[in-house]
C-alpha cells in the first residue's frame, strides 16, 4: 500500500495575515496594527503586577506590559483568521490511500489558566479526488493553535476544517501535548502527556484503517 508521509516538519513559518492599517483617533494612519487592543493589555498587566504585590514602575518591569501585549497578539493571532483558507487550493489527484503529516509541533494556550500547552499533532485524511499541499496541513495546525482553548476543542477544530474544506469524511487527528498548568503548578506532573483524537469516517468505522493509521503514526508503516 502506498502512503505519503511527510516526516518531522520541524519549523513552520507563520504568516501574519492580520496586519492592516489602522486609523488613530486623529483620523490619520497610526501604524500597521492588529485587532488586538495593546493599550488594554498593557493596563491589565500593570494591574496584575500591582495586585500580586509588585511595583510595575520598577526598572525591570517597565517594559513588561508592552512585551506581554506583543506576545499575546502573536499567541492569539488565530482568533482573527480563518485557518481553513490554507486548504482552499486543492489539486485533483487519483490517490485514495492515507495521507499523513505527523509530528507537527505547536504551542497553544490553555484557556483555563492562560498557560501554554505544547506538543505535536498528527493529521491524516484519505483524499476524495482532491489533495492539498502537505505543508498546508501544518499551517492549519499552527494557526488553530494560536487561540486560547482546550486541547479537545483544538483537535476537533482541525478535524472539522479538513473534513469541510477537503470534502472528505475520512479524517484522523491526534494531538499529544504537555500542559504547563499541570507540570508547573497544582499536581506538578512533569512529562505527562495528554492525548486527544478525532476520528472520522473510515477511521472511526473501520478498525483496520484505524490500526493502519496508528502504525504509520508510530513509525511502523
Ligand atoms: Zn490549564
Amino acid at each position: 500500500m502506498s502512503v505519503a508521509i511527510q516526516d518531522r516538519l520541524d519549523h513552520v513559518e507563520f504568516e501574519d495575515p492580520c496586519v492592516r492599517m489602522d486609523f488613530g483617533p486623529s483620523g490619520k494612519i497610526a501604524s500597521p496594527s492588529s485587532p488586538v487592543d495593546h493599550a488594554a493589555i498593557r493596563q491589565a498587566v500593570r494591574t496584575i503586577l500591582r495586585a500580586v504585590g509588585e511595583d510595575p514602575d520598577r526598572e525591570g518591569l517597565l517594559e513588561t506590559p508592552r512585551r506581554v501585549a506583543k506576545m499575546y497578539e502573536e499567541m492569539f493571532a488565530g482568533l482573527h483568521t480563518d485557518p481553513g483558507r490554507h486548504l482552499d487550493v486543492t489539486f485533483e489527484e487519483d490517490y485514495d490511500e492515507i495521507v499523513l503529516v505527523r509530528d507537527i509541533e505547536f504551542t497553544s494556550m490553555c484557556e483555563h489558566h492562560l498557560l501554554p500547552f505544547r506538543g505535536v499533532a498528527h493529521v491524516a485524511y484519505i483524499p476524495n479526488g482532491r489533495v492539498t499541499g502537505l505543508s498546508k496541513l501544518a499551517r492549519v495546525v499552527e494557526e488553530v493553535s494560536r487561540r486560547p482553548q482546550v486541547q479537545e476543542r483544538m483537535t476537533k477544530t482541525i478535524a472539522d476544517l479538513i473534513e469541510e474544506r477537503l470534502g472528505t469524511s475520512a479524517v484522523g487527528v491526534i494531538v499529544k501535548a504537555e500542559h504547563s498548568c499541570m507540570s508547573m503548578r497544582g499536581i506538578r506532573k512533569q512529562g505527562s502527556m495528554t492525548v486527544t483524537s478525532s476520528m472520522r469516517g473510515t477511521f472511526r468505522r473501520d478498525q483496520a484503517s484505524r490500526a493502519e493509521l496508528m502504525s504509520l503514526i508510530n513509525g511502523q508503516g
